[in-house]
């Protein structure tokens, strides 16, 4: 059975008001086996704190996963050689925290920045050009990745989020030029609903490349909720693929704040929703999955 976990986000209307103690309390409380945090911060953390959120997550039987959306300052693939030193210094100070929560997955889009698009319609030789800047990014950042035993993800989103890695291929391509055996892909239902041709397929041909795997409903409901996608054929190329990793729901309902207004959340998709009715779709998506993946 592949351990479930949650990501951060699904209670809170924004990014920085997460208090992460009553959220792992919660998760574990819900059946949760892993809580998803924003690398972000926790990197930025003096040690007594990681040791206090450590502590709870142990104390909750949880383990801790990172999750990364780059912002453009930190964008690996920037042309500005600065942008991506400052970069590298970011991520490498993000894997240096991890081994201190025993965290060792960092996923997202953790190779450029997240929402950091061309100003003008690329050709196929500029992607390469930027890919081949992201690339030499990376492998600086493999050797820390390594050292401090973390598996770096790279996510394949959908083209209004970046413009590098959109598909499961894609991403296969990408993670094997990084030439590391700590370098995998994150795949995301989400995403893949919108860019793969077959979603199942695109499991199957990522493989044993596959380092973690996002899951939501085509709106980002709590997968199961709406049924919206071939869960059980998707299930079986994991199994067929011999997937052991953690399969982390990232459900966004919530408008109003950062956090809607960078998933562009513009309709109420939970009318009604309090905590309690939250709390009971986490739960039930949790043990959607785990019975998925029995
Ligand atoms: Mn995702």
């Amino acid at each position: 059975m592949n351990p479930i976990g949650m990501h951060y986000g699904f209670w809170s209307h924004n990014w920085d008001e997460i208090q992460y103690i009553p959220l792992m309390e919660k998760q574990a409380r819900l059946g949760f086996d892993i809580s998803e945090v924003a690398s972000a911060e926790w990197a930025y953390y003096d040690d007594a704190k990681l040791r206090e959120l450590k502590a709870c997550a142990d104390h909750n039987g949880l383990k801790i996963t990172y999750s990364i959306g780059l912002e453009p300052k930190y964008d690996l693939a920037s042309d500005d050689p600065a942008v991506r030193e400052t970069g590298i210094r970011h991520v490498t100070r993000i894997l240096e925290s991890m081994p201190k929560v025993g965290a060792t997955v960092l996923n997202g889009v953790s190779y450029a920045g997240w929402q950091a698009m061309p100003d003008y319609g690329i050709t196929m030789d500029e992607k390469r050009r930027k890919e081949d800047l992201a690339v030499d990014s990376m492998k600086k950042l493999m050797k820390v990745a390594e050292d401090n035993g973390v598996l770096y993800c790279c996510e394949v989103v959908n083209r209004f989020e970046q413009y590098l890695l959109n598909t499961a291929a894609e991403g296969v391509a990408f993670v094997k030029r990084l030439e590391s055996p700590n370098a995998k892909v994150l795949l995301d239902t989400f995403h893949m609903n919108i860019e793969e041709d077959d979603l199942v397929q695109a499991i199957l041909d990522t493989g044993d490349l596959l380092g973690h795997f996002h899951t939501g409903e085509r709106n980002r409901m709590p997968p199961g909720s709406t049924r919206s996608l071939p869960w059980e054929a998707m299930a079986a190329a994991l199994k067929q693929i011999n997937y052991q990793g953690a399969l982390v729901m990232e459900p966004f309902v919530l408008m109003g704040g950062s956090i809607a207004y960078d998933i562009k959340v513009w309709r109420d998709l939970v009318p009604g929703a309090d905590e309690a009715k939250l709390d009971q779709m986490a739960a039930d998506a949790c043990r959607f999955l785990k019975e998925l993946t029995a």
